[in-house]
């Protein structure tokens, strides 16, 4: 397994600048996600890396080697593309040993190899069946062992769920995620799904427009987003616009356009923050952290959407100049009603306060 480090690469197509000024670096053995909306250059980056673009100027570095115009089957690469790419009148065996047999290795030691990685992806039965007669899930499987059985230094999967229907995505995730770390192959993951990215990542890369927005953990992405493309694209949110009252060693109070008096906490800004007076802020709290109530940060609204999951319950609650997203874990007790008035309270530490 080998780190992956990208310094100042830029790609363009034409006139379209595809990828504006990347630095990254991935560690050996991580599980790394590329998250953005269509069009952000998550495939872009990923081919790069893989050597079926050059970027227009910087440098990819695998380890200590510069590999940034190396060409594609000399950087020791597992791919999974989106549509498998498996031949579809091969075995499963065929397909996997395909890598393998193309490098000239031993037919026993291919063997070896290929019985190997089909137990790890839980193929065993499954060796003499032809693609075409194999499930969704289970091709996806073919596909990520022929990518693993060259044993790659990093594993490149780009958008590898997407054909699958949403449970089979579920279970595929763990799987994906199992077999990579029994193996300990740096992964870079791209999908647009955010909720595949925080379930799989050890740490994601959130793009937009050619740019990162933000790298961190799951937890970091999630809980500390750094702007308002960041805080919606992950999960639901609450994003209030607000100027700034004051701002003292640990608290922070904003004014929302209707009046409302907000206090948080100051290590809950946005380093992309400015925090001068009268300067406008966004005020970002997630709907599960919207209390029932009299507390902090306290306000009455009017519900005007109820939606039950089971799980939980979801209210949009309208306020003067603003609506809030709520939601309210099951406690088997009676859903409220539209058109109710609701007391809701806000934690202090609960509140995220963003400046772009
Ligand atoms: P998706 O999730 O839709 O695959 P993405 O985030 O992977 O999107 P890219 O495919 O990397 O995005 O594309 C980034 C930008 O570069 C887009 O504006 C796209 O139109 C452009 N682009 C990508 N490949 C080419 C190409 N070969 N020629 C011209 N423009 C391209």
């Amino acid at each position: 397994m080998k780190g992956v480090h990208l310094k100042q690469v830029t790609k363009s197509f034409g006139n379209v600048q595809a990828i504006k000024d990347l630095n990254l670096s991935i560690k050996p053995g991580e599980f790394f996600t590329f998250l953005g909306p269509s069009g952000c250059g998550k495939t872009t980056t990923l081919r790069m890396i893989a050597g079926f673009y050059y970027p227009t100027t910087g440098h990819i570095y695998f380890d200590e080697q510069n590999v940034t115009t190396l060409q594609p089957n000399k950087r020791n690469i597992g791919m999974v593309f989106q549509n498998y790419a498996l031949f579809p009148h091969m075995t499963v065996d065929e397909n996997i040993a395909f890598g393998l047999k193309v490098r000239k290795m031993p037919k026993k030691e291919i063997e070896t190899k290929v019985n190997r990685i089909r137990e790890i992806v839980h193929l065993g039965e499954y060796g003499h069946r032809k693609i075409n007669e194999l499930s969704g899930g289970q091709q996806q499987r073919v596909a990520l062992a022929r990518a693993l059985v060259i044993e790659p230094d990093i594993l490149l999967l780009d958008e590898p769920l997407s054909n699958l229907d949403a449970k089979l995505r579920e279970e595929t995730r763990f799987e994906i995620k199992r077999i990579q770390s029994e193996l300990g192959v740096t992964t870079i993951y791209v999908t647009h799904d955010q909720t595949e990215a925080m379930a799989m990542s050890d740490r994601i890369m959130v793009m937009e427009n050619g740019e990162v927005k933000q790298i961190g953990t799951p937890q970091e992405i999630y809980n500390r987003p750094v702007n308002r493309f960041v805080s919606n694209f992950i999960g639901e949110s609450n994003t209030i616009e607000a100027k700034i009252e004051t701002v003292s060693a640990d608290d922070i109070t904003v004014q929302t356009k209707d009046g409302m008096r907000l206090r948080g906490k100051k290590q809950n800004v946005s380093p992309l923050a400015q925090l001068d007076r009268e300067q406008t802020i966004y005020v970002s709290v997630r709907p599960e952290l919207i209390q029932y109530g009299p507390g902090e940060n306290e306000m009455v609204g009017t519900i005007s959407f109820v939606e039950f999951t089971g799980l939980s319950a979801h209210y949009l609650v309208k306020m003067q100049n603003f609506t809030l997203k709520v939601m309210i874990l099951n406690d088997g007790s009676p859903l409220k009603k539209v058109g109710e008035q609701i007391m809701l309270n806000i934690p202090s530490e609960n509140l995220y306060f963003l400046g772009e």
